[in-house]
């Protein structure tokens, strides 16, 4: 078995219709990525498996949908107006960019050191750099630019004019729209604590260093909860979500050995955090966040409170107390999941007769088509497959392929990752039966036509 190279990755993803590069008949524009027919779908089937294990299945969790256009004193009062900045660095030898918190964390990653960065001035980053001899990645000298901090908030105008008083922010994360919205929901859903509030959905962010295909991108999609709970239960509850969210990755399918949890040391916690961790994943580049999971206390009620002037807390109905509860946060990025899914999957297996195949091995219920029906001969086969393609496609996305021998239409089903093929043959004609052919076994099966839904259903589920 062959694990994928990026640039590899980057061609599969064109080639077969998961990830384009955006605009690029105009010569593109740097770093955004438009999903093809592929790519929609297995999106779509990421989100549909965070919400029904987060909200739809949960009795504590609600779903909503708040505007990516908010007051943009939303942002003034969480803070991101001043501080949601990233603190770029240049090389003044070979000219690349850096982000030079970044910069100290992978030294400090390859030399099994811990340097906080969390909170650091400008100053004080360029001081760590001299201090530990940090060199340029690139071209290995120590000649840095003065860090200058780069604010992250997409800027926009509302209305007609372009001036200040019109100026609003493309949401930089989905999370803010949640805390805006705590008294709306709690009150009309007639919540008790505990309980979470999730959503999904596009955040925007001016990065300085993109990159890795769509593992940092400006324009992203996350899926972020919320939970709200009683001081004192936080850090129970924190630890529940950290298990939580690793069993969901591992039931997507993702190998537990390419996973692992980084608890962040106190020294490197945000002020407002009791305490954080991130699921890493093993990139074909290196480990990298995927999700991160923290216990945000009541930071963010507190300081919209102050900032909106109106009273968020909560009344507690059995002991009268009134409180502004804690929160604890795991905010997925919806992009890296689908990286994760595609490099955890992906396989060049060589068979028994030496033939190659690749293959997605990919979970039943991610894939982005569940079946692809193949007459056996054109001719002969075609009216009764588009018969029971015309039936299965009420229920799944499927697709039809009588191009090429079986054999042929058998690889480019694998390598998009669909777990059954149905055949058509003689015998379907005479007797009602198909072949089955399971993508991972390579095993076939005869069905009545009868039996195929309570098959696919049996089998395709999350
Ligand atoms: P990083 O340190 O990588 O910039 P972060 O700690 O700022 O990430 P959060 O603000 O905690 O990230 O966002 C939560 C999740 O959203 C991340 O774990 C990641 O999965 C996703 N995410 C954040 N920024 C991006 C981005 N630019 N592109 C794609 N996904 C992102």
């Amino acid at each position: 078995m062959e694990k994928i190279k990026m640039d590899d990755l980057v061609n599969y993803c064109k080639n077969y219709g998961f990830i384009f590069q955006g605009s690029s008949i105009y010569g593109g524009l740097s770093n955004s990525w438009d999903y093809g027919p592929l790519g929609r779908e297995l999106k779509e089937n990421i989100k549909k498996c965070w919400w029904q294990k987060f909200i739809q299945e949960n009795p504590y969790n609600f779903g909503i949908d708040s505007a990516i256009l908010m007051n943009p004193n939303v942002w003034i009062s969480s803070g991101h107006v001043t501080n949601f900045n990233d603190p770029l660095i240049d090389c003044k030898n070979c000219k690349k960019r850096y982000r030079a918190d970044n910069l100290i964390e992978e030294f400090a990653k390859s030399n099994n050191v811990t340097i906080p960065v969390e909170g650091k001035s400008g100053e004080e980053l360029v001081n760590i750099i001299k201090s530990y001899n940090i060199t340029c990645p690139s071209c290995h000298k120590n000649d840095f630019t003065d860090i200058r901090k780069f604010n992250l908030l997409f800027e926009t105008n509302m209305g007609v004019t372009e001036d200040t008083k019109n100026k609003v922010y493309l949401r930089g994360e989905t999370a803010q729209g949640i805390f805006i919205n705590f008294l709306n929901v709690q009150r009309s859903m007639r919540l008790k604590l505990p309980f979470g509030i999730g959503q999904i959905g596009k955040s925007f962010r001016n990065e300085i260093t993109p990159g890795n295909f769509i593992f940092r991108m400006r324009e992203f999609e996350q899926m972020e909860l919320e939970f709200f709970c009683k001081p004192g239960t936080d850090l129970e509850w924190f630890g529940y979500y950290k298990n939580f969210c690793l069993e969901f990755l591992k039931e997507l399918g993702i190998k537990k050995e390419n996973l692992r949890f980084r608890d962040h040391a106190k020294e490197e916690l945000s002020f407002y955090s009791k305490a954080t961790t991130d699921i890493e994943y093993k990139f074909p580049f290196g480990w990298g966040e995927l999700w991160g999971i923290a216990d945000r206390t009541d930071y963010d009620l507190s300081v919209h409170e102050k900032g909106s002037k109106t009273d968020l807390k909560y009344l507690d109905p059995i002991t009268n107390e009134k409180y502004l509860p804690y929160v604890i946060e795991p905010s997925l990025g919806l992009d890296r999941t689908f990286l994760t899914i595609i490099c955890d999957a992906y396989n060049k297996e060589v068979l028994e007769d030496n033939s190659e195949r690749e293959v997605l091995k990919i979970h039943p219920y991610l894939a982005p088509i569940k079946v692809t029906i193949l007459p056996l001969v054109k001719k002969y086969h075609t009216n009764k497959a588009l018969e029971i393609y015309e039936e299965l496609c009420k229920f799944y996305n499927i697709s039809f392929d009588d191009a090429g021998s079986i054999g042929k239409r058998y690889r480019r089903a694998d390598a998009v990752g669909t777990p059954y093929c149905i055949t058509v043959d003689d015998d379907t004609l005479k007797y009602n039966t198909i072949t089955i052919r399971n993508r991972d076994t390579m095993e076939q099966e005869k069905l009545n036509i009868k039996e195929i839904i309570n098959y696919l259903n049996k089998n395709i589920k999350f």
